[in-house]
C-alpha cells in the first residue's frame, strides 16, 4: 500500500507543513481549499490544488464528502487531515478507508478510545498511568455536589468530548458549582453535540507537560521527549518549549506511562500524550492523549532532528519508523510562538483583514511555518493562526535571546495581531528565568497590555 498522492485535508500552517513533508518523501500534494483560501501558500506549493468548497467550514474542511470525493477524483490514495477539523473524528477516519484512501493517522478504533476524556482515563487506570482526583460521567448538580466533597475544591467541569480548552470551567467553591455547571454542559453541547461532563481536581500550581509518541504498524513504539505548554490563555497554548525543565525522575516516569498506554492500545502514527504537573507535590497526573499531529510537533522536530510528518506519511504507507528508541537523542533548546491576527487589548478579539506587508524574521535557528504572505487575506471565517515561529539554540538562555530578536525582527502590517504582546511576555524576567505555571500567562495579561498602552 505504498502511497504516492496525499491529499491535504486542511488548510492554513499546517497544510504548508504537510505539502512540504510530502514533497521531502518524493510524494505528490494536492490541497483541497476553501473559496477564501485560495492564494494560501500551501495552494501555491502544491502539485495540485482543487476548490472545495465556500469559505463555511460545514461545506468544506468539516465536510467527510467534499473532501473524499475531491481526494478520490484527483487520484490520491492518502489523505492527512492536519489537525483540528476532522483529524480526530473516528468515522471519518474509518469512512476514508472504507473508500480506499490511506488515512494518514492511527486507526478509527485508537481515535474512538482516546477521543472521550472518561474512556480515556479508564484506559490510562487499567495501564497504572497516574490521574488526577475526579469523577466519572456526572448526572445532574446533586450528582456534581456529591462528587465535588469527594475530590474538593477547587476542582474543575470538563467536557467528556472537549478539545481546544472548551468546556472546561474551574469552580472554586460550593457558590459557584451550579453556574458552571450548566455553563459547561451547554458550552460542551454547542462546540461537541455531547454536553456529557466530569469533574477533576484543580491544580493551582502546575506545569502542562506533553510526550510525543511516534508509532508504526509493525509493533514500534517510541517517544520523542516532552514539552512545555504552560504558558496558555483561557486553557489554550500560546507558547511551547521543550526540553521540559522537570527532573530527569519524572521525565523518565512520564515517558514510560506514555509507553505503556499507547502500546496497550495499538497505537501508530503521531500522537501526544498530555500530563498536569502538581508543582508543588512533584506529581504527575494524565490528561488526554491527542491521536493527530500537534501544533506545537516543531518544537519536537528541532531537539530531535525527526521529521514527524515525515515519519507519518511513512507509516501510513506501511513502512516501519525510519528511527528506534536509541536513536532519538535530545540536544539544544526549541521554543515556538503562536503567530495570532488578533486584538491583545480588545480582549484578544479576532482581527480578520488584508496583511500588507509580511516580514518574518530569517536566519539560522529560526523556522516558520505559515500560509501568509504580502496581500494574504485574514478570514473571519477560520481561526486567527497566522504562523508559527519557531526558535532553537545550544540553551534555552540562548533560545530565549534568539526569539525575542526574532519577535523584534518580525513585522506585519494590515490586521491587528499578537506580536507586540509576545514580545512582552517574552522580555519578562519570569519568563526568562523559566519561572511560570499555567496561570502566569493570564494572570499577567493586564500588567503586559498596561505596559503597552
Ligand atoms: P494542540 O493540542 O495541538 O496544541 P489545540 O488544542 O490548540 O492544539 O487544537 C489544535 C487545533 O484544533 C486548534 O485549531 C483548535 O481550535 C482545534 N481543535 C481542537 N480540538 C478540537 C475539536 N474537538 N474539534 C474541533 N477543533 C478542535
Ligand atoms: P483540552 O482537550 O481542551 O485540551 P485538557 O484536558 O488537555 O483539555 O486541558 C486543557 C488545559 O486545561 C491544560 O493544558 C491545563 O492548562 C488545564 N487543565 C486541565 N486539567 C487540569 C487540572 N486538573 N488542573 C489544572 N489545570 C488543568
Ligand atoms: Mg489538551
Amino acid at each position: 500500500m505504498a502511497i504516492k498522492r496525499v491529499f491535504v485535508a486542511n488548510r492554513g500552517e499546517i497544510a504548508v507543513r504537510i505539502v512540504r513533508a510530502c514533497h521531502k518523501l518524493g510524494l505528490e500534494a494536492v490541497v483541497g481549499f476553501s473559496e477564501p483560501d485560495r492564494s494560501s501558500n500551501a495552494v501555491h506549493m502544491a502539485d495540485r490544488a482543487i476548490c472545495i468548497g465556500p469559505g463555511s467550514v460545514q461545506k468544506s474542511y468539516l465536510s467527510p464528502e467534499r473532501l473524499i470525493t475531491a481526494a478520490l477524483g484527483t487520484g490520491c490514495d492518502a489523505l492527512h487531515p492536519g489537525y483540528g477539523f476532522l483529524a480526530e473524528n473516528a468515522e471519518f477516519a474509518a469512512l476514508c478507508a472504507t473508500k480506499g484512501l490511506v488515512f494518514v493517522g492511527p486507526d478509527a478504533d485508537a481515535i474512538r478510545a482516546m477521543g472521550n476524556k472518561l474512556e480515556a482515563r479508564a484506559l490510562a487506570l487499567a495501564q497504572e498511568v497516574p490521574l488526577a482526583p475526579g469523577s466519572v460521567q456526572i448526572k445532574d448538580l446533586a450528582d456534581a455536589r456529591a462528587c465535588a466533597v469527594q475530590i474538593g475544591f477547587p476542582l474543575l467541569f470538563k467536557a467528556a468530548a472537549g478539545g481546544g480548552g472548551r468546556g472546561i470551567r474551574i469552580v472554586a467553591d460550593d457558590a459557584g458549582l451550579s453556574a458552571a455547571y450548566t455553563q459547561a454542559a451547554s458550552e460542551a453541547q454547542a462546540a461537541f453535540g455531547d454536553s456529557a461532563l466530569f469533574m477533576e481536581r484543580y491544580i493551582a500550581d502546575a506545569r502542562h507537560i506533553e510526550v510525543q509518541i511516534l508509532g508504526d504498524r509493525h509493533g514500534n513504539i517510541l517517544h520523542l521527549g516532552e514539552r512545555d505548554c504552560s504558558l496558555q490563555r483561557r486553557f489554550q497554548k500560546i507558547i511551547e518549549e521543550g526540553p521540559s525543565s522537570l527532573s530527569e525522575a519524572m521525565r523518565r516516569d512520564m515517558r514510560e506511562a506514555s509507553l505503556r498506554l499507547a502500546r496497550h492500545i495499538g497505537y501508530f502514527s503521531a500522537g501526544t500524550m498530555e500530563f498536569i504537573v502538581d508543582m508543588q507535590r512533584s506529581e504527575f497526573f494524565f490528561l488526554e492523549m491527542n491521536t493527530r499531529l500537534q501544533v506545537e510537533h516543531p518544537v519536537t522536530e528541532a531537539i530531535t532532528g525527526v521529521d514527524i510528518v515525515a515519519e507519518q506519511l511513512r507509516v501510513a504507507g506501511g513502512q516501519p519508523l525510519s528511527l528506534r528508541q536509541e536513536d532519538v537523542a535530545l540536544s539544544g533548546h526549541a521554543i515556538e510562538c503562536r503567530i495570532n491576527a488578533e486584538a491583545p487589548a480588545r480582549g484578544f478579539a479576532p482581527a480578520p483583514g488584508r496583511i500588507t506587508v509580511w516580514a518574518p524574521p530569517q536566519g539560522p535557528g529560526i523556522r516558520m511555518d505559515s500560509h501568509a504572505h504580502d496581500g494574504w487575506v485574514v478570514s473571519p471565517y477560520y481561526d486567527s493562526l497566522l504562523g508559527k515561529l519557531i526558535v532553537s539554540a545550544p540553551d534555552r538562555a540562548q533560545a530565549v535571546r534568539a526569539l525575542k530578536t526574532a519577535l523584534d525582527e518580525f513585522r506585519i502590517e494590515g490586521p491587528e495581531t499578537n506580536l507586540g504582546f509576545l514580545r512582552r511576555v517574552v522580555g519578562h524576567a519570569d519568563f526568562a528565568a523559566g519561572r511560570f505555571n499555567t496561570q502566569w500567562l493570564e494572570r499577567l495579561v493586564p500588567e503586559l497590555l498596561e505596559v503597552a498602552a
